[in-house]
Order: C-alpha cells, then structure tokens, then sequence
C-alpha cells in the first residue's frame, strides 16, 4: 500500500466504497487525500448527491424531487 494516494486513485476508490467495503488501508489513505485536495471534495460531494438520486430512483420516488436542492421547479412529466 502506497502511503499517499493521487486524484486517480482517491476518485477509484471513492466509486468502489459505492459498491464494496473499503479495507482500512484504503478507507485512511482515502480519508486523508479527500482532507488535503478540495478536487476530491468535490468530487465527493457530487457523488453523494448522485447517489441520493439513484436510490430514490431505485424506491420508485421521483428522482428529480431528491435532485431538487431549491430554486428549481421540476417540470411536468413527458
Ligand atoms: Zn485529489
């Protein structure tokens, strides 16, 4: 295991903790990149809300009410 991660490889893993347990040594390099590099907070953040999305969309609710953070007014279906 690498002591530091690069962006590649922080972003990798973020997708994979989506599908898999991430080991310790990989949840702590991860931690710590995301802390020092505002590029993979992004990243993150919008992740996140992607992932609000798809399990919303998964439950059967309308995906665009979780995408909706304020300000915009879903339009009408079709
Ligand atoms: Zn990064």
């Amino acid at each position: 295991m690498k002591p530091m991660l690069n962006c590649v490889e922080a972003t990798r893993l973020m997708s994979e903790a989506l599908e898999r347990e991430l080991a310790l040594g990989e949840t702590l390099p991860l931690r710590f990149h995301v802390m020092m590099c505002a590029g993979c907070r992004n990243f993150r953040d919008q992740m996140g809300a992607l992932r609000r999305i798809a399990r919303a969309y998964a439950q059967g609710q309308d995906e665009r009410a979780a995408a909706a953070t304020g300000g915009e007014t879903p339009s009408a279906p079709r």
